[in-house]
């Protein structure tokens, strides 16, 4: 179902409206998780006046550590579906329970499959039956790019066409960067595949500075966007502060990518 034998032609599919895939290029951008009316309001202010259409944000943390903080959970979830109304973001946010499928519904435009659920195939059948809302399907750290499609596959075939497919670095000997930012993936999954490929370049390097490089590079591969993490005050951030774009960086990044998209 996901192979370009059977569609020749790019899927294009909406997040709350706002239209992914089919040759446009998207940013989704946010704090890797909610924290406060404040912090989420602030940076929501910021990425919309650089106009970046959908927002970015975790209510349920799956953390590495369970003494990590795991998110703010349906409160979160109250905080993001109030920056969607005030600024007018769509808003992305992973589930991590086949059970919160329902309940997350009202709050989110796009379900995030995080790495680590990417074969928690309960999870990918509650997204694929009890919903039509977009689903970002991010790629396991250990998972071949065939595991990835057969995953998609999961959920189309349960009855929700809307995946859109995340290369977020996977686990190589190397350690200077936090993941290794496959971008073979990208390229080989819009020739094999018709759903919208994106990139993040924050989980995928886990290094502030790479992040700009590495964006502009997936728009030259073809992504059809990117998800990236941003905090106004990093320092402070509950999670994956140092791989967060202040507000300055994020400027910084927009007016770098812009020429990019324009000429592909
Ligand atoms: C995230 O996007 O916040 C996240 C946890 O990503 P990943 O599942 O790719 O690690
Ligand atoms: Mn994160």
């Amino acid at each position: 179902l996901v192979s370009r034998e059977l569609q020749a032609h790019d899927s294009i599919i909406s997040i709350g409206g706002v239209k992914v895939g089919g040759g446009s290029f998207t940013v989704i951008a946010g704090p890797c998780s909610v924290e406060s009316e404040p912090q989420l309001f602030g940076v929501s202010e910021m990425i919309k006046a650089q106009g970046v259409p959908l927002l970015r944000g975790g209510a349920f943390k799956p953390r590495t550590s369970p003494y990590s903080f795991q998110g703010l959970g349906i409160e979160g979830l109250a905080l993001l579906k109030a920056a969607r109304e005030k600024f007018n973001l769509p808003v992305v946010s992973e589930i991590i329970d086949p059970n919160d499928a329902e309940l997350m519904h009202d709050y989110i435009d796009c379900y995030q499959i995080g790495a680590r659920n990417m074969q928690n195939f309960r999870l990918l059948e509650a997204v694929g039956k009890q919903t039509d809302k977009a689903v970002l399907l991010k790629r396991g750290m250990s998972a071949t790019i065939e595991e990835l499609l057969l995953a998609a596959e999961y959920i189309i075939n349960a009855g929700n066409p809307n995946v859109i497919l995340c290369e977020r670095g996977i686990r190589t000997f190397e350690t200077a960067t936090r993941n290794t930012l496959d971008l073979n993936a990208v390229a080989y999954l819009k020739e094999k595949s018709h759903l919208p490929v994106f990139v993040d370049p924050s989980h995928g390097t886990g290094v502030k500075s790479l992040i700009n490089p590495l964006s502009r590079a997936a728009v030259a591969v073809g992504a059809d966007g990117i998800i990236v993490e941003s905090h106004l005050n990093p320092k402070e951030a509950l999670s994956d502060g140092h791989q967060a774009l202040t507000a300055e960086d994020f400027a910084t990044l927009m007016a770098d990518i812009k020429p990019f998209i324009s000429a592909a």
